[in-house]
């Protein structure tokens, strides 16, 4: 069958923004092969029919909703399951994010189907769904084409964007499961919100990103003065060896396993360009690097290389800035 199945985390009465891009995504590329997109969410009584009906602003037709611990991998395999049983999808398509693999992968265990992880593309080709991937890093495309009843899908975090639509509403229909003994074995102690959540790098026009070379966490000031002198919509974000380190959040990392942006301006401060933080940010309109080393990767796809000591140069840009500002 030509449908899809998504998985929709949410939490607190807001679905999560990488599911909402793969439904939106599920739906687009359904429609191509003749087919419909259907979202699966899990939960208690938060899961009101208005809120699941909402899924259709973003091209859901049917929402199952199934009672049962959210957030949690194996419950929601046992549901996946289920309403592929029931339904007969030909594929399930996840976001991304540590939970949409292990979901992912468990489902792929448990219907014998394949799986492809990490996809940034997916595309149409004679009524059936392409996966691709970039492989090498990131210098080649791997492409996926499924045998059998169910391809899965996994994409990377934020590769697919979200579309909402005008007027949809998705039919809501209650799911009954039976979950298997292991999947009870687990319960969620506490649910957190992220580290440093209110930071919003993906939407910022201008962002100010810090490397190791910063040298430490308090330095992070420096890239932060930088970035209210801008003003507006703008933001800091970080490398993963930054964040790894304790001295950012993650919710400000950049590339391969952190968030893809594409700013006017990335303005890259200590950071050497490796491969996995390039593939987070190489679409950046002006790429901008400060670093003391001239030979550093990044100055090969920056539009502006300054080599020199950041720890001079980023208090100096900022005065500058505030002065062109006269503020
Ligand atoms: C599977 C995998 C996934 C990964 N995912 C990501 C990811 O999503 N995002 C990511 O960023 N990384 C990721 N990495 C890590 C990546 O490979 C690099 O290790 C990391 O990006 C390096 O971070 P950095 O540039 O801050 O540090 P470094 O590579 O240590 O670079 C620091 C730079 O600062 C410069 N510097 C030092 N002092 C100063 C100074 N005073 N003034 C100016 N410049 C100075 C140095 O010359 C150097 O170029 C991943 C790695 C793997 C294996």
């Amino acid at each position: 069958m030509p449908d899809v199945l998504t998985y929709v985390l949410h939490f607190e009465g807001a679905f999560n923004k990488n599911s909402l891009g793969a439904v939106s995504e599920g739906a687009a590329r359904a429609e191509e092969i003749g087919g419909q997109c259907h979202a699966l969410v899990l939960g208690g009584d938060d899961l009101t029919d208005e809120l699941c009906s909402s899924l259709g602003a973003y091209g859901a037709t049917k929402v199952f909703r199934a009672r049962g611990p959210e957030g949690l991998a194996q419950p929601v395999i046992d549901a996946m399951a289920k309403a592929i049983d029931d339904q007969g999808h030909g594929y399930a398509l996840f976001g991304g994010g540590l939970l949409g693999f292990e979901i992912g992968a468990g489902l792929a265990a448990r219907k014998q189907a394949g799986v492809t992880m990490e996809v940034t593309s997916v595309r149409a080709e004679d009524g059936k769904l392409v996966a691709e991937r970039p492989i090498l890093q990131d210098s080649q495309i791997s492409v996926s084409r499924y045998r059998g009843d169910l391809g899965i899908i996994i994409g990377r975090i934020n590769a697919f964007e979200v579309v909402s639509r005008d007027g949809g509403s998705a039919e809501v229909v209650d799911l009954d499961i039976e979950y298997s003994s292991w999947s009870t074995q687990a319960s969620m102690v506490q649910r957190g919100e992220q580290r440093g959540a209110d930071v919003d790098i993906e939407g910022a026009d201008v962002l100010v990103a810090g490397g190791r070379g910063l040298g430490q966490a308090e330095n992070f000031k420096l890239a932060e003065d930088l970035a209210s002198a801008f003003g507006g919509n703008t933001a800091v974000a970080a490398t993963r060896a930054v964040v790894d380190a304790g001295w950012y959040p993650y919710a400000a990392q950049i590339g391969q396993t952190g968030k893809t942006v594409a700013p006017k301006l990335y303005l890259a401060a200590g950071i050497s360009g490796a491969i996995q933080h390039k593939v987070g940010m190489q679409s950046s309109e002006n790429i901008v690097a400060i670093n003391k080393d001239a030979n550093a990767p990044i100055f090969e796809f920056s539009d502006l290389g300054i080599v020199g000591d950041l720890n001079k140069i980023l208090p100096k840009l900022t005065e500058a800035i505030k002065d062109r500002k006269g503020s």
